[in-house]
């Protein structure tokens, strides 16, 4: 049975770090095993970077800069693995950065998604193109595939979905049989037609369970910076404390609500075929990690605790005095659909609708815009969602005292608090 392994950019940061994910992948290379791998350390806040120069006229020396820092950093971790052997790779990096500027050329002047698309994917493949080149020379018997090729979506550039049937078919058929390890992109994928496109931002993981949903695979190993699954960011919170058991639906409430570990499409795929997945450290291969499956046992042992920053409260009302009924909750919600964007929070009273969402400027201001033509609104910024899975007793409040909470929503399971961010302590605590 194959075995889908994941790596994401702090895993492959620098030389290494690539050097020391190698005994990891050795030790599994003796059977079926297919590795995932995102852009390196952070690519693709540089190409995002990169891509908001090239979009504005007057900054055509700025993006060259960071089109040529792009190639220089990755050319420096190909010198740092190969030594007096890099050239070959250097060059291939080279074309890489080339055509990545020529994609940018293309399609400049076209619809952003699209432009996004056909640039940011060179994160992934420049990264790619490094790690098989050096697991190679290091004796791993590594295939290089293009995941363009083989996870197939629609045009819905920057979030697009799988075409489950072409994808399936596209992996089956090009990895399966193959005794080497079969190294790929995460994160990207390409239409029927052959055109780029992203699966939204942190979807390596999500690309992870694909290819294992369509290889029926036995198992996939997550490999992070962290020992697995906490039941708050370990970052943030002192007293976190790792949940080595979960079930899917559990784990994506966690990812739903915000809890950046696991992006929330990674668990579908993997629960519609029953394939556990492995959340480990790359730093401690042997620290026990967390495993997930459709074990519902251990679900509620903990409260689990996540905090959503930059949160922008949106108060919707008709501007002539009328209910906010379904007719109108659903104009308000198709076009938040429109926009691209996903309330974190919904609540709502007789004449108004109060939407918690994302501080994206370039999706919420075209929201507004189209919003502001029939609705009264009422703006506030700078606000945290703090949410707790399975409170107990009064931790929610415990966690806000002395904040100045605008919204509250509770559920049997779920309860969570909007405040006022203030300077945050350094570290938070779980109350007992
Ligand atoms: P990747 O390298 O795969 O992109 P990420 O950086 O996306 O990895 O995810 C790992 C990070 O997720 C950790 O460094 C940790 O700070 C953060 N994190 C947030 N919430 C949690 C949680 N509940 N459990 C573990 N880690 C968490
Ligand atoms: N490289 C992509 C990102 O940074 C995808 C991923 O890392 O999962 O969003
Ligand atoms: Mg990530």
């Amino acid at each position: 049975m194959t075995t889908v392994f994941k790596f994401g950019g702090a895993s492959i940061k620098d030389a290494d770090a690539i050097r020391n994910l190698t005994p990891l992948i050795e030790a599994h290379a003796d059977r079926p095993l297919v590795v995932v791998v995102s852009a390196m350390g952070k690519t693709t806040n540089a190409l995002e970077a990169l891509l908001a120069a090239a979009r504005d006229e007057g900054r055509g020396d700025d993006y060259r800069k960071r089109l040529d820092a792009l190639g220089s950093s990755h050319q420096a971790i190909a010198d740092a693995l190969l030594g007096d052997e890099a050239q070959a790779l250097k060059e291939r990096i080279g074309n890489l950065v080339e055509a990545l500027d020529d994609q940018h050329r293309r399609h400049r002047q076209g619809p952003f998604s699209r432009h996004y698309d056909q640039t940011v994917c060179y994160g992934e493949l420049l990264s790619t193109t490094i790690v098989a080149e050096w697991l190679n020379r290091a004796d791993v018997a590594t295939d290089w595939l293009d995941a363009r090729e083989l996870v197939i979506t629609d045009d819905h550039h920057q979030d697009a979905n799988v075409d489950w049937k072409a994808t399936s078919d596209a992996i089956r058929s090009q990895a399966g049989g193959s005794r080497n390890v079969l190294l790929t992109q995460g994160f990207i994928g390409g239409t029927a037609e052959g055109v780029s496109t992203t699966l939204g931002r942190e979807g390596s993981d999500f690309s992870a369970a694909i290819f294992a949903h369509c290889l029926d695979a036995g198992e996939v190993v997550i490999w992070k910076d962290v020992t697995g699954l906490f039941n708050a960011d370990p970052r943030r919170f002192g007293n976190a404390v790792q949940l080595k058991r979960l079930s899917y639906a559990e784990t994506i409430e966690l990812a739903w609500h915000g809890a950046k570990v696991i992006h929330p499409k990674t668990l579908g795929p993997l629960k519609q075929k029953e394939i556990p997945l492995t959340v480990r450290s790359f730093e401690t291969p042997d620290a026990p990690p967390s495993t997930i499956t459709s074990d519902t046992r251990f679900d509620t042992d903990l409260p689990s605790c996540i905090l959503r920053d930059d949160q922008v409260l949106l108060e919707v009302k008709p501007k002539d005095f009328s209910f906010m009924d379904e007719p109108r909750q659903h104009d308000i919600l198709g076009r938040l659909v429109e926009a691209g964007m996903h309330a974190n929070l919904i609540d709502g009273g007789a004449m108004q609708l109060t939407l918690c969402l994302d501080n994206m400027a370039e999706r919420l201001e075209p929201l507004m815009e189209s919003l502001d033509a029939d609705y009264t609104l009422q703006r506030q910024e700078g606000l945290t969602l703090l949410t707790v899975r399975h409170p107990s007793g009064s931790i929610l409040e415990r966690l806000s005292e002395g904040r100045d909470v605008l919204v509250e929503r509770r559920n049997a399971t779920t309860a969570q608090r909007l405040f006022r961010t203030v300077e945050c302590p350094e570290t938070w605590y779980i109350p007992d």
